[in-house]
């Protein structure tokens, strides 16, 4: 699957993730809107709701019904998925953000 990702630049990885961080958004405030839960209610849902769309692209690719050649291997698959979680939700402190260097200009 790596090597499926190399095939698309820098700057289209940041596009598409910038397209579902804008739709996941969305989601996420109609959601909130919409059922007057709390906040972690909501992302909790949406935490079910991603790991039954891994659920279900794994079964379609295990029974063979997608050409790309992706093979899931649930146990990895899964544990790739809680690291990015855990990395991209990690609460970061101030000080450390700025001593990051700067990506690009805005
Ligand atoms: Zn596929």
């Amino acid at each position: 699957m790596l090597e499926q990702q190399d095939i698309f630049g820098f700057d289209n990885r940041r596009t598409i993730q910038a397209d579902l961080d804008r739709v996941l958004m969305m989601a996420f405030g109609r959601a909130l809107d919409v059922s007057g839960l709390m906040p972690m209610a909501v992302m909790n849902l949406m935490a079910n709701a991603f790991g039954t769309l891994y659920r279900q692209v794994a079964d379609h690719h295990q029974n063979q019904l997608c050409p790309c050649g992706w093979q899931p291997a649930s146990a990895q698959d899964i544990e790739l998925l809680k690291s990015a979680l855990e990395a991209a939700a990690r609460w970061e402190p101030a000080d450390k953000l700025l001593a990051m260097p700067a990506l690009g200009r805005a």
